[in-house]
């Protein structure tokens, strides 16, 4: 037969799966000598059990949780439903995670008609035993008996008002009594009985309580959000009570041994005298900082601070503690790790180092890598007040005001004036990237945290919010409703893209700060970290922003974002319009210098270190205007019946257009296959690269570019391309009369050529895998529809258990990958490995390549240092 009940004296802080957080911390602040009144812990399994025989109290618990009482009975001198000297206890859930404010907590147990007046009696003080009374009362009909809190609330106000007062306290011993038949009256309307007399009868429907509270809905939709299991159960703790509602001699509450906002080393926390539980936290009455106790009572204070340093001491970690003063005797009644801002997050991991009480690889593993992203973007100041309009999905972290704007033409048209611009879309496409660049922000009426916007938005390092459905948004109007409000393009408002708000007007801002403390912490990082970590940059102030935050190259330069711009878009639309190759070279020669400047910039910053870039890689039509404009367009000129020239025009842009169409564009002609079909387009690229590089190292650079071929399937392909790439070379060496060192490779995002990998390898001196294509590819998901239409079901029914989108699918991406490696080392065991798509930045995939012995991982420039960090964690 196993334990279900553990006297703290008995367990420890190791204990927490059996004893949850709150009954692991109570044993072992007991077994360090702290203060802490006495009592028991029913464990975890006591509950699993509970539910596994269906929902009752298993063999042998309710003689053990009696037999443990006795003890508690004898350590305190007091015997529960004793009417000489009553116990009273507190029954507290304690969960292995901690799930705030998901169950609550009954205290004053052991209460009735007697037991009432024997505590009265024996405090000479009537009134606080009716108080103690009635909040017992209040806890457990809310707890166990299921009637709403609201109800006793009520009663109690009214009788506030009768008498004319506002504070709880300020209550007379007779009003309380008022008030506790009142309570009893409700409850025996509302359940057909009178309120449990016997002591024993309230403890175990207590304890019972706090089971079934595990699978409450409120629990169930909380451990949903927060990825906790289902199948851990709660513990629960039975404590002998002290009383901080006793008198002004007497209170209660909480302190962190640091500042959880800032980090500083200063003791923060609220208290307030003559009060229970969780009157703190309530707002009933304004609490006290927690400096002031050092005047009202400097003893207590003095004894209050050295327990803090013991706690941290020995956990080696900021805590949060709850404490209460009775009669002049401190008591402590809870600790735990402490919540705490970014900013807070590094202070205390670097502080606590400098102080000697942790080390380097404690101090990583201190904060959590997607923390660092609050700390990177211009964030809204705290002090300001704010109109928020409507609340959406928080999609890319960072605060942005700006006019509003409909379209990206538009945006980019505006901001060009110098003004600031917020993209408002019902969604983003492709074809919005210009506005986006253009714009402070981004917010979306449709679309999840993985929609283009959001993704897009997240490698700029914008804000956006997303998926803000209240918004009504009207095109035609060009403005948008939200409740009674209109909001018309030009008006300003901004947005939170870390906690998804959207506020009318401006709003003050202030720029990110990196301390001293966050630039050595991920000094430390890079010591131990075996990934090198690059980002995805496209153009040379992305490049330099990577690079201060800490990339040691670029794994992904997108070349077709180059195409878009206003510049160059023409030849490019001439480019793939072309009807004959001289057609085609024309617009291409135009294209080169644009290019080669690109690769100049990109190249320059990123001087000695390494440069991959990926040849074009989207379907051709992507740069094409869309069928429906251009349709709407011929049509209105047909029935004009005007300008004849531009109709003929138009008509054969429309046919090329027609002709280009695909039924699948994710897996038609794109990638590689425009690099076969029409090579002269790669060929432009290669020397526009290759020049870039030739001047930069006429010029005393030290540059490293990398080509990269986009979609492989076969090592055919790499030698179609490798052909060239050493012809266009040698002619570039010659031309400049210089050389430098570069190196071919491909991106493995199908199948095929993870399947492949050991031909792919002869040929190929780096992979890069490209996870976005190559999770589409391995799963058959085509990205866009699957998170719209069926991902949130799988999700749901557990039948995946996160979208692959966001962490890596190790089980079956993973695996594509862990053989490509494989494969690849075993042709060309110098072969560099390394991973591109939005994983990259992502924590528990970091952990995955680092497993797999990927060289490097690259995200966009923003998550750089939460990469360095994730990839420091993996290390250590
Ligand atoms: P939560 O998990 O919501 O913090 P707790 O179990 O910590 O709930 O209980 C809430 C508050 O109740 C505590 O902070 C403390 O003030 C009070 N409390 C709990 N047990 C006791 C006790 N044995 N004696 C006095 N107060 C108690
Ligand atoms: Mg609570
Ligand atoms: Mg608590």
């Amino acid at each position: 037969m196993s334990n279900y009940v553990y006297m703290f004296t008995e367990g420890r802080a190791d204990m927490r799966s059996l004893l949850g957080g709150k009954g692991a911390n109570l044993a072992e602040m007991t077994n360090l000598g702290l203060p802490v009144p006495c009592g028991m812990t029913i464990t975890t399994e006591a509950c699993r059990d509970y539910y596994r025989v269906g929902g009752s109290f298993p063999d042998g618990l309710r003689e053990e949780i009696l037999e443990k009482l006795k003890l508690v009975e004898s350590k305190s001198g007091k015997k529960l439903g004793d009417p000489g000297d009553p116990l009273l206890v507190s029954v507290r859930s304690g969960a292995v995670f901690s799930m705030p404010g998901m169950m609550d907590t009954i205290l004053n147990l052991g209460l009735n008609e007697t037991t009432v007046q024997s505590v009265a009696k024996n405090t000479n003080n009537l009134r606080f035993a009716y108080d103690s009374y009635r909040r017992f009362i209040q806890m457990f009909s809310d707890v166990v008996l299921e009637i709403p809190k609201h109800e006793f609330e009520y009663i109690l106000s009214k009788e506030k008002e009768t008498v004319g007062v506002v504070y709880d306290q300020e209550l007379s011993a007779q009003s309380l009594r008022n008030v506790i038949d009142k309570y009893k009256e409700l409850v025996e309307n509302q359940t057909g009985r009178s309120f449990p007399e016997d002591p024993l009868d309230q403890l175990f429907m207590a304890v019972e309580a706090v089971f079934r509270s595990w699978n409450n809905q409120r629990a169930i939709i909380y451990r949903n959000l927060n990825k906790i299991s289902h199948d851990l159960g709660t513990a629960v703790n039975v404590q002998s009570m002290v009383f901080g509602n006793m008198g002004n001699d007497s209170g209660t509450g909480v302190a962190f041994s640091r500042n959880p906002s800032t980090g500083e080393n200063i003791l923060y926390g609220e208290y307030l005298m003559n009060a229970q539980g969780e009157d703190v936290v309530a707002g009933i009455r304004t609490p006290q900082p927690i400096a002031q106790l050092q005047q009202d009572m400097p003893e207590i204070y003095g004894q209050f601070v050295n327990i803090v340093q013991t706690l941290e001491n020995h956990y080696k970690n900021m805590q949060d503690i709850e404490f209460t003063i009775e009669r002049g005797k401190l008591y402590m009644l809870q600790c735990r790790n402490g919540k705490r801002t970014a900013q807070a997050a590094v202070k205390v991991a670097h502080d606590m180092v400098q102080e000697n009480l942790i080390g380097k690889t404690e101090a990583l593993l201190m904060v959590e890598p997607e923390q660092l992203d609050q700390l990177l973007h211009r964030q809204i100041d705290s002090s300001a007040k704010l109109t928020v309009i409507a609340k959406g999905l928080p999609a890319s972290p960072g605060a942005a005001s700006g006019q509003v704007v409909f379209d990206a033409d538009k945006a980019e048209k505006i901001a060009k004036l110098g003004i600031n611009v917020l993209m408002v879309r019902m969604e983003t496409t492709p074809d919005d990237i210009h506005g986006i660049i253009a714009a402070e922000g981004v917010l979306t009426s449709r679309g999840g945290m993985t929609s283009h916007a959001a993704v897009v938005a997240r490698g700029m390092g914008k804000p956006c919010v997303c998926g803000c459905e209240s918004i009504k948004i009207d095109y035609a109007k060009q403005e948008f409703t939200v409740g009674g409000l209109t909001i018309k393009a030009g008006d300003v408002i901004s947005i939170d893209g870390a906690t998804g708000r959207v506020i009318s007007g401006q709003v003050p801002m202030k720029d990110p700060e990196l301390s001293t403390e966050y630039t050595t912490l991920l000094g430390w990082a890079d010591e131990v970290k075996k990934l090198s970590v690059r980002a995805n940059a496209d153009t040379p102030e992305d490049a330099a922003k990577a690079r201060a935050f800490g990339a040691t190259g670029i794994g992904l330069t997108r070349t077709e974002h180059m195409f878009m711009g206003a510049d160059r878009l023409p030849f490019v639309q001439q480019m793939i319009l072309a009807e004959s190759l001289e057609e085609r070279q024309d617009a291409l020669s135009h294209l080169l210098p644009i290019q080669e400047n690109d690769f100049y910039g990109i190249l320059q910053a990123m001087e000695g270190l390494p440069v991959c870039i990926r040849l074009l890689d989207p379907p051709l039509h992507e740069f094409l205007p869309s069928l429906e404009e251009l349709l709407v367009e011929t049509t209105k000129l047909r029935t004009s019946g005007k300008n004849a020239q531009l109709l003929t025009e138009k008509d054969s842009l429309l046919r090329k257009i027609r002709q280009l169409h695909e039924f699948n564009p994710m897996l038609g002609h794109r990638g590689c296959r425009l690099g076969i079909t029409f090579p002269e387009i790669y060929e432009m690229q290669i020397r526009a690269i290759f020049n870039a590089a030739a001047r930069l190292t006429k010029e005393g650079y030290t540059v490293l570019p990398e080509v990269e071929i986009p979609l492989t399937i076969d090592k055919a392909e790499l030698i179609f391309f490798n052909d060239r790439i050493k012809t266009i070379a040698q002619e570039v060496f010659a031309a400049y009369g210089t050389s430098f060192h570069y190196s071919c490779g491909t991106m493995i995002e199908i199948p095929r050529a993870a399947l492949l990998a050991d031909e792919l390898a002869e040929v190929s001196e780096f992979f890069s895998f490209g996870t976005n294509d190559l999770t589409q590819t391995c799963m058959g998901f085509s990205r866009d529809d699957a998170e719209g239409k069926f991902l949130p079901y799988y999700l749901e029914q557990k039948i995946l258990k996160e979208n692959p989108f966001i962490a890596l699918d190790r089980k079956g991406v993973g695996q594509l990958m862990k053989l490509a490696v494989e494969k690849g080392r075993q042709t060309r065991p110098d072969l560099i490995t390394g991973i591109c798509g939005e994983h990259g930045g992502e924590p528990s995939s970091i952990v995955f390549c680092h497993q797999l012995g990927l060289d490097f991982v690259s995200c966009s420039p923003y998550r750089v240092p939460i990469a360095r960090l994730a990839a420091a964690q993996a290390a250590v």
